[in-house]
């Protein structure tokens, strides 16, 4: 469980809005934001997903 830095609302992992950036599997790049008030939390990037 992981909490927004910005509204300090709970966030679960299905909760949360991810964006993939990059075609293919071998440059991606993953955005995370909070669904309650759209914050960027972070990326990550890599294919392991
Ligand atoms: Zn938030």
């Amino acid at each position: 469980m992981a909490k927004c830095p910005h509204c300090k609302e709970e966030i679960s992992l299905k909760d949360i809005d991810r964006e993939t950036f990059g075609a293919g599997f071998l440059k991606q790049e993953i955005m995370y934001s909070c669904p309650y008030c759209n914050s960027v939390i972070g990326f990550s990037r890599g294919n392991y997903r």
